[in-house]
């Protein structure tokens, strides 16, 4: 498959098991599970989302995993007051009046997964083997129940087995105090952790002495939150649910929130009823924003729906910050044949600051680089020019399909740019909206999970504890996983997540993994985390969202910040599986108690027994969360400050900023095609509840690309051919290849030499090196490939 001077890697190199550690290699190679592909059915996309068969999802999920009864006293709570926060992703719950059944197929799912009767016991364990573990799906991974005890992997053993806590906290302890340094190890965040887990977790971290917080935002809203915070001076969206009530129009950039956020969908079909122009923008076009049928509908469940948007353009990967910039040049070229009346101009006087300069270079683009880059024509840059410029409040919304392009950075602040030329934030019914993942990503960094927290928070955390913080920058997910791969890295921790399956580059990330003295996983469910271990693997079962947290003080509640800035409780209602388990927050005291012993004054244990006493650390060290337990308890929580949502901007230049860019055109060699990763409508995250993406017409399998027709047809392919996929990047001026063998040819609406395939199966093509500028993210929206028909006759590689 390479050609000299080129590197193989990725499942082709594994196989052929070369590699740096032959052990690593050999261990590495459990990261691949098996292929599957017989089953494969594929039909016609669905021409509507949600509706009654959306009903009867739910159900199926809600019968088959924790029951009749147990899934009712799960569901009844679910996005309520005082119930439990969804632990899917991060779309707000209405402020006022919320309905009985607040939730979506999607959050059944999720509910249904963490609520389930199945339980993943000790008995598993002693008949499973880790390498027979390997060899099955991420689908049956998931599905064998609840984790119910800590569980160790000794080194040289090929099983997991109990372990007790004290002995698991003893280990970790030893580990971490053995290191040369604190930075040798890495301790990763998941977004379903919560405030209080989050803030307890990070101060300890920071006074064992390091700020290697690496958590999940670093692969997703990494881009928006430095493009953000350099632009508007607030690193979040700065709208609220009631400006949707309010916009007349709504921009939605990659983004499909059918599957990845559904109810965003019943806010976009008020929206459309009462007229608003909703454009998507995405190279698929995606069923959720054709048309939705709103399952709590009962007298509209037999038509058919509500088209949602009224615009769509099907940009080509990684085209959107050229489309953003055709908007803008017709705006401003309108501006400057009807002078005064186009743009807004005592806004951008007052409030914003380098305009001038942003004028000049947009005049200066090309009207042919920006078409050829988009994939979009004169006449309809023109069209949705008229619309925005038609527009008195415009909203902004945009996710994965943006951030983890290679321009990620740079198309935000674009968005931005279009959006101050005609005031379009700081006022109700305007403004941007990164629309967040995963249900606490956003609510874990307010909460101090980065590697690069400023300054002024350091100092408070050194005032209030009497510690002096690590001032040194930690690593990212990208460095961290570089850093156990060079051996500079030893211990990796994870609170939540599945960290092999989320990240790029997964048989470089598992040699990463094995190469260090121990990794753990703090988790409630099976997942291939825990396959790719280092030396010695501790696997912590912790209680999720829908169990009952009691403590010494009686039952707790934990908070939650949802994508608009809005911190409330979350409580479970649900026994939990196991008498073993322990909360995220009495897992981070018991570690930072058992190994920082004498060095720390903190009172771990008794902040534990109440959380409202971590709460009223939060408040002591977290601007705008003063007083946070009495706000807390208010019905629906309290808002975060949030400046630029009140037209202020705390930028350097006191304004909102113009920022100019330059296009990077990708140019495709013959025989190339650009490739994104997506999640199928059976997915959240790396969690698989399904084997079907019915939205797409997919069933029974996940191992297929999406190609364009007249790309299948020019290449002699047809649909259902089976497909190796090879990517390609230059590092270094050295070509590296990583090859994923035997995918589903599927004729997809899509743009031509632009094709799609889910994740996690296809981040072995997602080179480590290939990230955002400035950001870091992995560019999961932008791998070059190339196919050649598959050299697999069968199922049987892996
Ligand atoms: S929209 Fe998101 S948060 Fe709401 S129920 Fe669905 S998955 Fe959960």
């Amino acid at each position: 498959m390479g050609t000299p001077g080129e590197e193989q890697s990725g499942a082709g190199r594994a196989k052929a098991g070369r590699g740096p550690d032959s052990r690593a290699s050999n261990d590495a190679s459990r990261a691949r599970p098996p292929i599957e592909t017989d089953s494969i059915r594929i039909t016609r996309p669905a021409e509507v989302a949600a509706g009654l068969t959306s009903v009867l999802k739910a159900a199926e999920f809600t019968l088959k995993e924790p029951g009749l009864l147990r899934g009712i006293n799960a569901l009844s709570h679910l996005n309520q007051f005082d119930g439990i926060d969804c632990p899917g992703c991060a779309w707000p719950d209405p402020d006022r009046d919320r309905a009985l059944n607040e939730y979506c197929e999607n959050g059944v799912k999720a509910i249904s997964e963490e609520a389930t009767t199945r339980r993943c016991t000790p008995d598993f364990f002693r008949t499973w083997s880790v390498s027979k573990l390997s060899e099955q799906s991420d689908y049956w991974l998931g599905h064998q129940g609840r984790l119910t005890h800590p569980m160790v992997r000794r080194s040289g053993s090929d099983h997991y087995e109990p372990i007790s806590w004290e002995d698991a906290f003893a280990m970790i302890a030893g580990e971490l105090n053995s290191l040369t340094s604190p930075d040798q190890a890495i301790f990763y965040t998941s977004g379903r952790t919560s405030n209080e887990a989050a803030f307890l977790y990070q101060l300890f971290v920071r006074q064992f002495g390091t700020n290697n917080l690496p958590d999940c935002s670093n692969m997703c809203h990494e881009s928006s939150g430095l493009a953000l915070k350099e632009v508007i001076g607030v690193g979040k969206g700065t709208v609220t649910l009631e400006d949707f009530d309010l916009a007349d129009t709504i921009l939605v950039i990659g983004q499909n929130p059918g599957t990845n956020h559904p109810r965003m969908l019943a806010t976009l079909q008020r929206a459309a009823r009462r007229g608003a122009r909703i454009v998507s923008v995405n190279p698929l076009a995606e069923v959720g924003l054709t048309r939705f049928k709103h399952p709590k509908d009962v007298l509209h469940l037999f038509g058919s729906g509500t088209k949602i948007a009224t615009h769509f353009v099907q940009v080509r990967l990684s085209g959107d910050l050229a489309f953003l910039k055709g908007l803008c040049k017709e705006i401003l070229e309108e501006e400057s044949e009807h002078p005064g009346s186009v743009i807004n101009k005592e806004f951008i006087e007052e409030k914003t600051s380098g305009f001038e300069v942003f004028r000049s270079a947009i005049a200066a683009a090309s009207w042919d680089e920006i078409v050829e880059q988009s994939g979009i024509s004169r006449i309809q840059i023109r069209e949705i020019a008229e619309v925005v410029m038609r527009s008195k409040t415009m909203i902004a919304c945009w996710a994965m399909g943006l951030t983890q392009q290679r321009q990620a950075v740079a198309t935000i602040q674009e968005i931005v740019n279009l959006m101050l030329l005609g005031g379009n934030i700081g006022r109700p019914g305007a403004g941007v909206c990164p629309v967040r993942g995963h249900s606490n990503v956003q609510g874990d960094r307010t909460m101090g999970i980065w590697e690069r927290m400023p300054e002024a928070f350091l100092d408070t955390l050194r005032d209030h504890f009497g510690f002096e913080p690590p001032r040194r920058h930690g690593w990212d997910v990208v460095d961290s996983i570089k850093a156990m791969h060079r051996g500079d890295a030893k211990v990796f921790f994870a609170m939540g997540g599945n960290f092999l399956s989320a990240t790029p580059d997964t048989e470089f990330t598992a040699e990463a993994l094995t190469r260090c003295t121990l990794t753990v996983h703090v988790s409630t469910k099976l997942n291939r985390a825990h396959l790719i271990t280092g030396r010695q693997a501790l696997i912590l079962p912790c209680l999720g969202r829908t169990d009952r947290d009691v403590q010494a003080s009686g039952e707790q509640f934990v908070t939650v910040e949802n994508s608009m800035g809005v911190v409330h409780t979350s409580r479970g209602s649900l026994e939990p599986p196991s008498d073993a388990l322990l909360s995220e927050p009495a897992i981070v005291a018991l570690l930072a108690v058992a190994t920082l012993g004498k060095r720390t004054k903190v009172n771990w244990m008794h902040l534990v027994e109440n959380y409202d006493r971590i709460r009223e650390l939060i408040a002591g060290c977290v601007p705008g969360c003063e007083d946070m337990n009495r706000r807390v308890q208010q019905r629906g929580g309290f808002y975060l400050p949030n400046a630029a949502r009140d037209n202020d901007y705390k930028t350097k230049t006191g304004k909102a900023n113009f920022v100019v860019s330059k296009i990077e055109p990708v140019a495709l060699e013959p025989g190339r095609f650009i490739l994104t990763t997506l999640r199928s409508h059976d997915q959240y995250n790396t969690t698989i509840y399904g084997l079907d993406d019915r939205y797409r017409g997919v069933f029974h399998g996940r191992r297929v690309v999406l190609i364009n027709p007249e790309d299948m047809r020019e290449n002699g392919w047809k649909s259902g051919d089976r497909l190796d996929i090879t990517s390609y990047f230059q590092n270094n001026g050295r070509k590296e290849l990583r090859v994923a063998p035997r995918f589903v040819a599927v004729p997809y609406e899509i743009p031509r030499r632009c094709v799609a395939t889910y994740f996690p199966e296809a981040n072995v093509l997602v080179p480590i090196e290939s990230v955002a500028l400035r950001s870091n993210t992995p560019t999961s929206k932008a791998v070059i490939v190339s196919f050649s028909r598959s050299q697999f006759q069968d199922d049987s590689v892996r």
